[in-house]
């Protein structure tokens, strides 16, 4: 069994992740001084009337990163050195999101903004850090990124039902 699948942490964004209704679903989590001062996954903050594809390319969606910032900042945690950990999968298939890298160039300017450190991404011997620097020069190379995209980059075949998570 691959070695993250045992961690907490990874369990928890998948966890978190389940709660998204999108097409590709993440949590987040931020920690800080070894606490979840945040959590979040995506959503649409459109009405639900809107079609998903509106949603997206009108940016009316929110990714698991800001919105567990967004979580923290409203609890009036501090998150400057807090480092953010995410996690994902494709529900269509159960497929789980492996990168070696961050790939989401959106989130990048809030994150700096609070203060984030490092960013952890899943691979299955564990959790890959990412210091904000690097985290920041990687994402630009998904810039529009799409989902096919990111669904071809993913590392190994890994899915849900082999952590025992359903949906
Ligand atoms: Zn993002």
């Amino acid at each position: 069994m691959p070695k993250i699948f045992a961690d907490p942490l990874y369990r928890d964004c998948i966890q978190t992740a389940t709660r998204s209704k999108g097409n590709e679903r993440y949590g987040s989590l931020i920690l800080k001084e070894g606490r979840v001062i945040g959590r979040g996954f995506n959503r649409a903050i459109a009405p639900p009337a809107f079609r998903l594809e509106r949603v997206l390319k009108q940016g009316m969606a929110n990714h698991s990163e800001v919105e567990a910032l967004h979580d923290a900042l409203m609890h009036l945690e501090d998150t400057q050195g807090a480092d953010l950990y995410v996690a994902g999968f494709f529900p269509r298939t159960g497929q789980l999101f492996m990168h070696r890298t961050f790939t989401c160039v959106r989130c990048i300017p809030y994150l700096q903004e609070a203060g984030i450190e490092n960013i952890f991404v899943p691979m299955p011997d564990g959790w890959k850090k990412r210091p904000m620097v690097a985290a920041a020069r990687e994402a630009t190379t998904f810039t529009n990124g799409t989902h096919s995209k990111r669904l071809d980059s993913v590392v190994g075949e890994y899915y849900l039902d082999s952590i025992g998570v359903t949906l």
